[in-house]
């Protein structure tokens, strides 16, 4: 008897405590549900996910939060990251991103991550290892990855990513790119494209492409991909290119984050390192990689105006546009890059509300993750709490006051210095 009371109390009582989470009411907060905006309402979060939104009752062991003043939001989604161990996905998460898409990492670390993945670190899908051909992009971070060369082996090359556990399949596709730092390697052609495309599709997967130039997103499209990866930086947008999009139903992923460390001359993550609500939370090499731009940011030959003037031309057109930062490649890092990305969609034409969607609702439907990305009951409680107004003035998201993570609030001390 006593060994089985020792037992309860050793074994089961630290797994219900891990799992029984404190229900929360959040009163009187204005909500931003993923979609649209409701001035005050009350927000109940029950067993890790969102149990009902209006005036409710709260159970007696509820914690009350007072959202007088403040926004309640869906965890936000950084849908174009690379993920490199799980400290980066800690990060993630202090800044409120609580789910991101990679799009290149190793198979073995992706498998890792995902069988540790707890409330304290962000939940991510992942690419694993791209579609490229031998010596292109994706090629050169110094360890191998498997490459195609013919349609012919799309399927093979499909399944094989499969097995490894991809959720999706990136697909390097560089042709056109006349400049900058990939013009010198060779591509995967549009025929093999459309063959590994049209693998995914065969077997109900997606297929996003990296591109860097307008004629390279227009051959993704004509291939069928379900979005790009990137926009590009030419130096205009064809006038057509939203309608042309919109008209082949795909969505953007724009990483204006990354183009402006690309075409410069300084990298949009600098301003983020001087903003005090993101600040306290970066580190050193967090700052250093934020100010840092590619070598082509210097020659000023590469403009941002064309990737701008095509984000304004997608929301247009109605193409759903999906942020993502492309951390951590330089002018980048996790979590915080996605309030500059968000920053950067306004200044580019959307209003806060529609940059809002993109980080939220946007990247959820693009991907098929109906558990997330909105305020609604049954849903995972992923919420970001912030102080302010964000559906009027962006900048608010920074303004964080509380992050959860299926319901448990994330302890935000923990990258603070
Ligand atoms: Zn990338």
């Amino acid at each position: 008897m006593k060994i089985i009371r020792l037992f309860l109390i050793l074994f089961l009582f630290p797994v219900l405590a891990c799992c029984q989470k404190t229900p929360i009411l959040f009163q009187h907060v204005r909500v931003f549900d993923g979609v649209q905006v409701t001035p005050s309402a009350d927000v109940l979060i029950e067993n890790g996910v969102i149990k009902e939104i209006g005036p409710t009752v709260a159970p007696g062991n509820a914690k009350i939060v007072d959202g007088t003043g403040k926004t309640l939001l869906p965890g936000l989604i950084d849908a174009h990251v690379h993920v490199h161990g799980a400290e980066t996905l800690e990060q993630a998460l202090i800044f409120g991103v609580t789910t991101e898409f990679d799009m290149m990492m190793p198979p073995r670390l992706e498998y890792q991550l995902k069988s540790e993945e707890n409330d304290h670190m962000a939940s991510f899908l992942s690419a694993g290892n791209p579609a490229t051909v031998p010596g292109g992009h994706g090629t050169e971070y110094g360890f191998v990855i498997p490459t195609l060369t013919k349609p012919s082996e799309a399927e093979s090359f499909v399944d094989a990513r499969l097995r490894e556990g991809s959720d999706y399949i990136k697909i390097m596709y560089t042709a056109g790119v006349s400049f900058g730092p990939r013009n010198s390697r060779p591509s995967i052609s549009k025929e093999t494209m459309a063959a590994v495309i049209a693998a995914a599709h065969a077997r109900h997967r997606m297929a996003v492409v990296h591109i860097g130039s307008a004629s390279g997103a227009r051959d993704a499209i004509e291939a069928g991909a379900d979005g790009l990866a990137h926009i590009f930086h030419d130096p205009s947008s064809p006038r057509d290119f939203g309608q042309f999009v919109a008209a082949h139903h795909a969505f953007v992923i724009p990483t204006l984050s990354v183009l402006h460390a690309v075409c410069g001359p300084e990298s949009a993550g600098g301003r983020l390192v001087s903003d005090p609500n993101l600040s306290p939370y970066l580190s050193r090499e967090n700052i250093n990689r934020l100010q840092e731009t590619f070598p082509s940011a210097r020659s000023g030959m590469i403009s941002c105006r064309g990737g701008t003037q095509a984000v304004a031309q997608l929301e247009t057109a109605g193409v759903p546009i999906v942020a993502g930062t492309d951390a951590p490649n330089p002018g980048t890092t996790y979590g915080a890059s996605l309030h500059g990305e968000l920053q950067l969609y306004v200044e580019a034409g959307l209003t806060p509300i529609q940059a809002l969607v993109a980080a939220t609702s946007a990247p959820a439907e693009a991907f098929h993750i109906p558990d997330r990305g909105r305020i609604s009951p049954g849903l995972r409680a992923d919420l970001l709490l912030v102080n302010g107004h964000p559906d009027e003035d962006i900048l608010a998201t920074r303004n964080i006051v509380a992050v959860y993570k299926a319901g448990h609030e994330v302890d935000r001390r923990k990258n603070s210095h």
